[in-house]
């Protein structure tokens, strides 16, 4: 996709593709201004309205997707949704995933592991929720909980989750040679932000199961996450799967944003409609007949 992008029709001046991949070594997650809109010129009520345009171009290359494994090719696209909790990860799948065939996507959320999960590699339970051919994958947090939730609370020793960031980068290099585009997106709010969040949560009984005391535990933890956030992209961040931070403050940038490197990761993948390994001119004529 190219950098510029026509405004007008748009609402982007420059592609999020390009303006959020932090750069190892220089980005800095303390200094991130989460109420920024990097790249969009437009008003929320343009970035709703292009959602409704974009949503439709999703929706088709989704389709292209599954129609490319009917016709044999093994590709799929893997989208990474990790963030501080109440950033927004339930609006993405609901807003930006929801344009799709919803039997064209996997998702997979990953919470505390069971007693089962615990008894075998970190990667044991990623490898199976990995998305299916032609299908989007939905990782609602991921393996990355194992060098963010592990690290802060200590859960394993220091080297355990010091050697889990190459594992990571070996994991990953092996989806993406099997043909599976891989989009990280981490989300971040303002600890102001978080704190209205999770108020609205507790002031509003259709939302009390959204909300959980471990949030507040997380949230007094934020310099330990923030430490391990920056280290996970530092060492994480490559060119077959790259991460994109998302600030997420206007819930109406992140969905267009993600809507956008979605779209952006499909395209890159220069899907064609497979052709008809049947006798077009005769089926038709059969049908007449019939
Ligand atoms: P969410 O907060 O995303 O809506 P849940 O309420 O199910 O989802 O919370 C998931 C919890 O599981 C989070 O607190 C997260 O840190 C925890 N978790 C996920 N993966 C792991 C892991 N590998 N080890 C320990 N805890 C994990």
């Amino acid at each position: 996709m190219g950098a510029r992008i026509e405004a007008a029709a748009s609402g982007w001046d420059v592609s999020p593709v390009h303006l959020l991949r932090p750069i190892p070594g220089i980005f800095s997650l303390a200094d991130l201004d989460t109420s920024a809109t990097p790249g969009f010129v437009g008003s929320k009520s343009d970035a709703v309205r292009l959602m409704q345009d974009r949503g439709k171009r999703l929706h088709t290359l989704q389709e292209k997707l599954y129609a490319d494994a009917v016709a044999g090719n093994g590709r799929a696209v893997l989208l990474v949704l990790q963030g501080m909790d109440a950033a927004g990860k339930g609006g993405i799948i609901r807003h930006v995933l929801g344009t799709v065939n919803p039997e064209g996507v996997d998702h997979a959320p990953f919470g505390v592991p069971s007693s089962e999960e615990r008894q075998h590699h970190f990667l044991w339970r990623v490898h199976k929720a990995l998305p299916r051919l032609g299908h989007i994958g939905v990782f609602d947090r991921s393996h990355y909980e194992d060098v963010l939730v592990a690290r802060v609370r200590r859960l394993v020793p220091e080297e355990v989750w010091q050697g889990r960031y190459c594992e990571i980068n070996e994991f990953e290099d092996q989806v993406a040679d099997q043909g599976t585009v891989i989009v990280k997106v981490a989300m971040f709010i303002s600890l102001d932000e978080q704190r209205q969040r999770l108020l609205d949560r507790l002031q509003d009984p259709h939302k009390y199961w959204k909300f959980s005391p471990r949030d507040v535990d997380d949230r007094l933890l934020w310099p330990a996450y923030r430490d391990a956030y920056q280290a996970l992209l530092d060492k994480t961040s490559t060119e077959v799967a790259p991460w994109y931070v998302v600030p997420s403050d206007h819930k109406w940038y992140s969905r267009i944003t993600v809507m956008e490197l979605l779209i952006a990761a499909l395209e890159s993948m220069n899907l064609s409609w497979p052709s008809a390994s049947y006798d077009i001119d005769e089926e038709i004529a059969r049908l007449e007949r019939s």
